[in-house]
């Protein structure tokens, strides 16, 4: 007999498990308070489709791992990002990541990079297996990483053990944004994000949509029912309050939306909803009338980690923050690390001017947007909206010994009430996600579905 599933979300997360489960005969169903894609989100400027959110394709193993699951081949066509993870314009001098042969942080690099080596080949095991001691490969996997982070338990304590030159760790150090959080708090993982990402730093050829249009046929082949503009208003046993007072109900619920949304939907107090541990961002999008005369991504790490540590830990915008350039055709990104508070910040806001003044200065590109044939500014109190209650774009910032792929995370909320996404997997964006999508498709499976 058909099964029905309800998945609460239709992001990346509630996108890519619905395609699995629905592969298995499961009747599945995704609502969405918006449009389909999340955080993944298409405008249109100056007559150009812009890609926003996420910009960078890493660890596409794991994203081969979720199509052989689908036994589908490769639709994206990934190229590689010219300059890798880019320049990263540390106080000490540029640094790009990877180094180049040649180039003099080129032997440090190395070494770097030989430290990391033994994690490279089970990484796709940690981001796609459920952590459970009892599974063999998964227990190889964690000694390797174990073995690799060494007695050390944050990202900035592996680095200082490194005893690297300062202008390269402190490049490397600007990784652990990837986790949401500044390097004395992240898990050392993070720290070695640059040396098993970066040779393979990719985009899909027709940009960031083509994930989502991927998702979305994969559903549709498969006979998943989309509906956005359809809010949860709140979950009553298998039950679904929907708006404009229709109910649905289902065998199976999954949660791909935040946690703390998930828990106001079933009537439960959650913990303070402005987690200040953790980063979100505002995106200044612009078309401009001619291709920047910049690389395709330079990074700005902020000057000192401790002050812009303090500052997100207080809910402050810190006086230099994280910022990432993308310049590709005449679309230019620029994406400022804001505390995840869901501040609405906009173009004219006296920080968001000093932050692109920096910028400037530091790119050498005096009034880079000055020509711009349209701009759009997305920020935390968009990102809020239907995420994280702060905004938060890797979702919740877990204390370094709850985070990284060794934990067990609350996959399974009551029997027939599960959840997935970046809120479950923080950190990591597409590649956690994904592989999150695995592990809780695994257990979904041997839990009999
Ligand atoms: C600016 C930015 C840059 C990023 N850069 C990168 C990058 O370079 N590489 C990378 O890998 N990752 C990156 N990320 C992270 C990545 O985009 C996210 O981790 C990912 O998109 C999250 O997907 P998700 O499905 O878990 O959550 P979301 O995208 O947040 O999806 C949750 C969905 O739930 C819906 N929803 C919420 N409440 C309800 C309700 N009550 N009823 C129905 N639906 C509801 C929302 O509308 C939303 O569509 C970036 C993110 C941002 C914002």
């Amino acid at each position: 007999m058909t099964r029905t599933v309800g998945i609460l979300g239709g992001g990346i997360a509630g996108l890519a498990l619905a395609a699995r489960l629905a592969g298995r005969g499961h009747a599945v169903t995704v609502y969405d308070r918006d449009r389909l894609g999340g955080k993944l989100r298409q405008l249109m400027l100056a007559g150009e489709v812009v890609d926003t959110g996420p910009s960078l394709f890493t660890f596409p193993q794991v994203w081969r791992a979720y199509l052989r699951g689908l036994n589908e081949p490769d639709p994206l066509n990934l190229r590689p990002l010219p300059g890798g993870l880019g320049v990263h314009h540390t106080p000490h001098g540029p640094v790009p990541l990877p180094v180049p042969p040649g180039h003099p942080l080129h032997p440090h690099w190395e070494r770097y990079e030989g430290a990391a080596a033994p994690l490279a080949p089970f990484l796709p095991v940690l981001l796609t297996t459920p952590p459970r001691l009892r599974d063999p490969l998964f227990r190889q996997a964690a000694a390797a990483l174990l073995r690799v982070q060494g007695p050390y338990l944050t990202a900035q304590r592996w680095l200082a053990a490194q005893r690297l030159p300062p202008a390269l760790t402190h490049a490397l150090a600007t990784h652990a944004l990837n986790a949401g959080l500044a390097p004395q708090v992240a898990p050392p993982l993070y720290a070695l994000i640059p040396a098993l990402a970066s040779a393979e730093i990719y985009q899909p050829e027709r940009g960031m949509g083509a994930l989502l249009d991927a998702l979305l046929a994969f559903g549709q082949a498969r006979g998943v029912q989309l509906r956005e503009q359809t809010t949860v208003k709140s979950v009553l046993g298998q039950t679904l309050i929907l708006s404009r007072g229709e109910t649905a109900r289902h065998d199976l619920l999954v949660s791909a939306m935040d946690p703390h949304r998930l828990a106001a939907l079933l009537g439960k107090s959650a913990p303070s909803p402005l987690a200040r541990r953790t980063v979100s961002g505002v995106g200044v999008y612009a078309v401009l009338p001619h291709p920047a005369p910049l690389p395709a991504t330079s990074v700005l790490p902020p000057s000192s980690f401790a002050a812009f540590h303090a500052h997100v830990q207080r809910g402050a915008l810190p006086p230099d923050t994280l910022t990432l350039v993308h310049a590709h055709t005449r679309q230019l990104s620029i994406l400022l690390a804001t505390p995840a508070t869901g501040e609405p910040l906009t173009l004219p806001h006296p920080w968001v001017q000093a932050q692109l003044r920096r910028v400037e200065e530091t790119l050498h590109t005096p009034g880079l947007l000055r020509d711009a044939l349209d701009v759009a500014t997305l920020a935390p109190d968009h990102y809020a909206q239907g995420g994280h209650p702060g905004g938060a774009l890797y979702g919740p910032g877990l204390p370094a010994w709850r985070g990284g792929p060794l934990h067990p995370q609350p996959y399974r909320l009551r029997a027939g009430l599960w959840q997935v996404g970046t809120g479950v997997h923080p950190g990591g964006g597409i590649p956690a996600i994904l592989g999150g999508v695995q592990i809780v498709d695994q257990l979904l499976q041997e839990a009999g579905w």
